[in-house]
């Protein structure tokens, strides 16, 4: 079992943040909870970070993470509070954030944005391509081949235990990211909500606010008022650049969404990696993501080559941000083939 928790723990870091930084999690520790302000905290397990908000009627956990972490979490919750989770909030339907929440089931009630519904839901075995995945789709079988995809599509393979030398579809690509296989179920919402909603417990509230498509299209920015403090995550990670080669995300609508939060009134990021930031880190990203869209289509009406267009776009007022080094060519590329696919 101790076995299969690192498995699981590696695969994850993998996963979310790049072998990269391995190195520099190992400095602290695995797991910790720490105080933002008042009864607001966050609990981390190496670089995956959720939240909790306590009251006198009980305890509003946002993001259970995973099931060896939430586990730890409720023994944590119990010897400090002694107090029930009532509610547990979803930041958006990745398994690598949502999982876990199995724990809570008995005392809490779970909340969400209403596109998990249709996100959480497998799609069947003959289901199509999405429009990015059909852009990789050399062979035109419906299928993506192991040197077709891109690394979450390649991922698959093995969480879902096909051979290289075979394919995996639409649902195995789906099943790799939100199903049962690597991280445990993901306990779908009971409540759902559309464009915003309060949750109050014990005298404190918590904001859901949703800012449309972005890093998915069923992401929560969850405020707490009180405390002028958002948690997000993946779509606004401070000081550090978007993930990888964006997938899954979409374009130009990210920027829309950074705007939005923008919009909103707080002072403290609370994100879902790294560390907290403030308003002039959402400032910066919005720059970015805004500069890395336009140079991206400059560079698609221009008819440039992919390397050409990673050479054409240096991106260098961004490169003290984390990831620069390892990510801006993703981030490049991925960009260039959602808007295509857009078009498409
Ligand atoms: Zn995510």
């Amino acid at each position: 079992m101790k076995h299969m928790r690192i498995a699981i723990t590696a695969v994850l870091l993998v996963a979310s943040t790049g072998a990269l930084e391995i190195t520099a999690a190992q400095s602290a520790p695995e797991r910790e909870i720490t105080n933002v302000t008042g009864d607001l905290y966050r609990f981390r397990e190496i670089r995956h970070v959720g939240m909790f908000l306590v009251t006198p009627d009980g305890i509003i956990v946002v993001d259970p993470t995973n099931p060896g972490l939430s586990a730890w979490l409720k023994d944590e919750l119990d010897s400090r509070f002694g107090l029930p989770v009532k509610y547990v909030i979803y930041s958006h339907s990745h398994n690598d954030h949502a999982a876990g929440g199995e724990v809570f089931a008995d005392t809490a009630t779970f909340i969400g944005h209403e596109n998990m519904r249709a996100n959480l839901r497998k799609p069947p075995a003959d289901a199509p391509l999405l429009p990015r995945e059909r852009l990789w789709d050399a062979n035109g079988n419906g299928r993506i081949e192991y040197e077709e995809g891109n690394r979450y599509a390649q991922m698959a393979f093995d969480i879902m235990s096909v051979d290289q030398s075979d394919s995996v579809t639409r649902s195995d690509i789906w099943e790799s990211r939100f199903g049962n296989r690597l991280l445990g179920r993901i306990v779908p919402p009971d409540i759902t909500f559309a464009e915003q909603m309060t949750v109050t417990l014990g005298g404190k509230s918590v904001e859901l606010h949703y800012a449309g498509f972005g890093h998915t299209d069923d992401t929560a920015v969850v405020l707490f008022p009180d405390e002028r403090t958002i948690y997000v995550v993946d779509a606004l990670t401070p000081d550090r650049l978007p993930f990888e080669d964006l997938d899954g995300t979409f374009l130009p609508e990210w920027l829309q969404w950074l705007r939005y939060v923008d919009a909103l009134d707080f002072d403290i990021i609370s994100p879902g990696h790294e560390d907290v930031g403030t308003k002039a880190d959402l400032t910066e990203q919005i720059n970015y993501m805004r500069d890395l869209i336009d140079g991206v289509r400059a560079g698609i009406d221009a008819g440039l080559s992919k390397q050409e267009l990673v050479d054409s776009l240096p991106l260098a007022e961004y490169s003290h941000m984390r990831q620069f080094d390892n990510w801006r060519a993703q981030n490049i590329l991925g960009a260039y083939e959602i808007l295509i696919s857009n078009e498409r």
